[in-house]
Parts: C-alpha cells; structure tokens; sequence
C-alpha cells in the first residue's frame, strides 16, 4: 500500500467522549488512536455538535462542554493528537501524530451573539457548520421542510466575520436558501464537510449539481459522507463511496472532492467499512480503478489541505 495519508473532515467522536464517558483509546467507537494511525490520518476534524437546544439546553453551554472534551482529549493523548490550529500546524507533525482540527456542527452554539463566534474561534474552532438540520439565528437547515428560509440578517453577519476570522464555513445541512446565500456573501471557498450528490442518492441531505458545481466555482470542497442512507438507496457499500467520488470528480474536476466520514454520528455503516482504519481499502480501490496517484492524493488529503492553507492563515 501507497503511503497516502487521510484528512477527513467530519466526525462525531467528540459527542461518544463526552457522552460515554470514554477515551480515544476505546476501541468501540468508529474513531480510536488504533483506528486512526491504522487509517493513515493526517488530519481529524473533530466536531462539537450542539444538536437540538431541547435535548442539551443552552446550546452555548452544551458545545462548551464538548470543546472542553476536545481540549482534555489532546491532554490525554500528549505528543500523539496535536491541535491544528494553522496550515503550518500540518506541516510540522510528525509521523505518527496525528492532527485533531476543532469544528462546531450548529451555529445555534452563538445564541444570535457574534461575540460567541470570535470566543469559540480564540477556543480553537477553525470551521463551523452554519445549521444543523433545524433552524437557528443563523439560517433555516434543510429538514425545515415547509419554510425554505435562508440566513437571516445575523446569518449574514456571521458568514463576513467568519470570513473575517479566517473560519472555514460548512454549508453541509443548511436549507437550499441559505446555502445560495452562503455562496452569495462568502468572500472565502465553502466546503460541504459531509454531503454526497444527490443525482445518486436522492436525499435532501445530499447537493444537487447544481450546488456542486457553486462548491467548485468557489474553489471549494465536498467531503463524502459514508452514511448508507446518504450513498445509496439499497444497504450502502465502499462502492458507493467510489460512486459519488466518480460522480462529483466527473461533474467538476478531482479538486472538489475530499472525505467526511460522520463516523461515530451514524448509526450504519457501509459494507466494508468499519472504521477510520479502513481508508486504506478506499486508497486500494481508487488505485485500482486507475486514478493517478496525484488525484488519489488529492482527494484523501491534498484538497482538504488547498483550503486550509488558503483560509486558515
Ligand atoms: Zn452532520
């Protein structure tokens, strides 16, 4: 096996740390210390996802706490998962360490206050997720099926100073309004961290091509998600990641497409693939399928790390 390395760019293992009281060392999650350096991850993006207000309370006290269970993650785990915090962060690990990128999943963390945003950017969060599926102060997400609103006024502030902080905006879940909107006063590439294409998929969490192809003319990225419901309309397998990576490199070129898991926020899991430790059998197939190896490099770190590079400077 190539030695090509990983950025995947969503997971949900914070959420199982906090919740479960358990470590990075445990292997019953998706994301383990084993899993990962078996994978070949270079970059983890770990998010704190603020959910649904009724189940947690304050948003912003619930997404604290799971920024605190980031922070106490690197403690644990010292000389091993580092901070990224900047694109030279990347270029100074080592081999064998592995970088933990802090995001939020839900801008309902801000409670309608940028103060929040340029807070829990000085607390390390490099990327937010604008929405999660419902509304917030920012915007409608996308299960807000009756309503189709985009962002709001404070919507809009939050996208100029995310631009302004150097904050990776993440319109994965956002309303079909609100991500025409997000493209509309960005001044930054926007990613979709976890959505595949809905031409193979028909779901409404997945873009259409028309959306991909906005991601693109950004200079964007879209991670491939891996939850089965999101790949196919059967069980889900490592073919149907290939499928929507072919898809989308076809439609818009090898430089928009990346990885974003969901791993320890799905429920299934595609055949073949249980775990970050499993990269490697997608790097097998894609080389197989006689992608170049510079475009397999690409979408497993390179384009991911095109974007940190040019926002988080
Ligand atoms: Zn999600």
């Amino acid at each position: 096996m190539k030695d090509i390395k990983i950025i995947d760019g969503h997971c949900d293992t914070l959420t199982k740390l906090l919740d479960k009281s358990c470590t990075l060392a445990d292997s019953a999650n998706h994301i383990s210390i084993d899993k990962l350096l078996k994978g070949g991850l270079k970059v983890q993006f770990f998010a704190a996802w603020i959910g649904v207000q009724q189940l947690y309370g304050s948003s912003l006290q619930r997404g604290i706490k799971l920024i605190d269970r980031y922070h106490t993650m690197i403690v644990e785990n010292p000389e091993l998962i580092i901070p990224i915090l900047k694109c030279e962060d990347i270029d100074q690990l080592e081999d064998k360490q592995i970088g933990a990128l802090l995001t939020v999943e839900g801008g309902d963390i801000l409670e309608g206050d940028l103060a929040n945003l340029r807070i829990i950017h000085r607390l390390g969060v490099r990327l937010m997720t604008l929405t999660w599926n419902h509304r917030n102060e920012i915007c409608d997400g996308i299960m807000e099926i009756n309503s189709k609103s985009g962002l709001s006024n404070f919507g809009i502030s939050v996208v100029r100073e995310m631009n302004e902080l150097n904050m990776i905006i993440d319109v994965s879940h956002i309303s079909v309004q609100g991500f025409w909107d997000v493209i509309e006063h960005s001044k930054d590439p926007i990613i979709a961290s976890h959505s595949n294409a809905r031409a193979l998929c028909h779901h409404p969490r997945n873009l259409d091509d028309e959306q991909i192809r906005a991601i693109a003319n950004t200079d964007g990225l879209i991670g491939i998600n891996f939850y089965p419901p999101f790949l196919s309309d059967s069980k889900g397998s490592l073919d149907d990641i290939i499928r929507h990576i072919d898809y989308i490199s076809g439609l818009v070129g090898v430089d928009v497409v990346g990885f974003g898991s969901d791993f320890d926020g799905i429920d299934q899991l595609p055949e073949g693939i249980n775990g970050s430790q499993d990269f490697p059998k997608i790097i097998d197939r894609l080389l197989r399928l006689n992608y170049l190896e510079d475009d397999v490099k690409k979408i497993c770190s390179g384009n991911y790390y095109r974007i940190i590079k040019s926002i988080l400077k």
